[in-house]
């Protein structure tokens, strides 16, 4: 056991694509050139085609939470009544923004491991007719969970509020019908399902958010939307943009494209799927036991085990690097990702690890019950297909 490769299990950042990788050593381009323009056209169009949207998609350089800070600047008022849907940390940063702009937030909370209603949300519009947006994570990473953001949307598409989706995890693991399902703003960052480093965050924005960027009065420099759509127009982004960044996502959509948008969810899907099975087989609860997403699993550390023990096991034994819970999570879950670059040895592998490590730390285990369980569904998925084909 003397050579352990790492293996980035996360869900964000997530493990990197090569051929985006090898992509970011053409950096030394200057952004105020004819060759950065054609790139960078390229790459909004290509974002747009991917998210399936005929909305406008900007990208901006930060992280994710620069894309969810943008959307309030630019679209709200101060004192503006809004919905925030929590269920976890990334709820929580939600309420937090909205809070940090002087917004006036009713809070639709959930415990973590669950979901908000599609109906709490209805209700709420009703009992706020004068609320101006709904924010929520199509996705909630730190939990699993994934919010019917069709059925949220669908009814806030008949009130005049926006509707804000962090989508950041949400994006190729969960089909996301933005223009049908009236998802105004639509966010994702460069670290998740693109298989590229952190450092970007995408959005889409609806005709129906633009008219509330008319009249937002909020405070706001760097991240200025109307700006950066007509820089956009231009081929050129308002301030120095991530080349390096860029240049490794246009090659990442690029692999989404020959893939398939739809694929790239579908796999996530069926890992996810897989993992459930896995880990059920292994004796072991899951966190998120209805309405999980298909972006990252959440599994309770087996009775009387810490699950920071778990994380650390993975590491030391093996160099896999996954996630422990955030927050009061923290110690009483493990995660394992399934966003972007992941596939089914990836699986393999990180099941035979856990069944090592559950063995090792006293649980019960009979060896190769959760891989096989992961290769059942490859089997009942892959190979029914290829019969189906042949
Ligand atoms: C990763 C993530 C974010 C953004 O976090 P950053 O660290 O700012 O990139 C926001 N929401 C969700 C659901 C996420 O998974």
């Amino acid at each position: 056991m003397y050579i352990k490769k790492q293996r980035l299990l996360t869900p964000g950042p997530t493990p990197l694509l090569p051929q985006a990788l090898h992509a970011m050593m053409g950096s030394d381009i200057h952004h105020r050139t004819e060759d950065f323009r054609k790139m960078y056209r390229a790459v909004l169009a290509d974002l747009k085609e991917v998210m399936g949207t005929s909305n406008d998609v900007l990208a901006l350089v930060s992280s994710g939470t620069g894309a969810m800070e943008a959307s309030v600047a630019n679209l709200f008022s101060p004192g503006d009544r809004v919905i925030v849907c929590t269920a976890g940390k990334f709820g929580e940063r939600w309420a937090e923004i909205v809070k940090a702009f002087g917004l006036s937030a009713t809070v639709l909370e959930e415990p973590y491991g669950g979901v908000v209603s599609p109906q709490r949300v209805i209700d709420a519009l009703k009992s706020e007719p004068n609320a101006r947006g709904v924010f929520v994570q199509a996705s909630e990473s730190s939990t699993g969970a994934a919010h019917d953001v069709r059925a949220m949307g669908e009814a806030i598409k008949k009130t005049e509020a926006i509707f804000v989706v962090d989508a950041i995890t949400g994006l190729g693991t969960m089909p996301l019908d933005i223009d049908g399902w009236g998802l105004d703003v639509v966010i994702g960052g460069s670290q998740k399902a693109f298989m590229i480093p952190p450092g970007l965050a995408f959005l889409s924005v609806s005709p129906k958010a633009w008219a509330f960027a008319e009249n937002s009065k909020l405070p706001r420099y760097y991240f200025n939307l109307k700006k950066e759509k007509k820089n956009a127009a231009n081929g050129e982004s308002s301030w120095t943009p991530a080349t390096s960044l860029l240049l490794a996502l246009a090659e990442s959509l690029k692999y989404v494209k020959s893939i398939g948008m739809d694929k790239l969810v579908a796999n996530a899907q069926m890992l996810a799927q897989a993992t459930r099975a896995a880990v059920t087989a292994l004796g072991l609860e899951l966190f998120v036991p209805h309405s999980p997403g298909s972006a990252v699993t959440a599994v309770k550390a087996p009775k009387g085990m810490d699950s920071k023990v778990i994380v650390k096991e993975f590491r030391n034994r093996f160099g896999s690097i996954i996630a422990n819970g955030q927050g009061s999570m923290q110690g009483q879950i493990f995660r394992i990702a399934h966003l972007g670059y992941f596939d089914f040895p990836d699986l393999f592998a990180v099941i035979a690890e856990l069944e090592i490590i559950l063995a090792a730390n006293g649980v019960p285990v009979k060896f190769g019950t959760g891989v096989a369980a992961v290769q059942n569904v490859y089997a009942e998925a892959a190979l029914a297909k290829e019969t189906a084909t042949v």
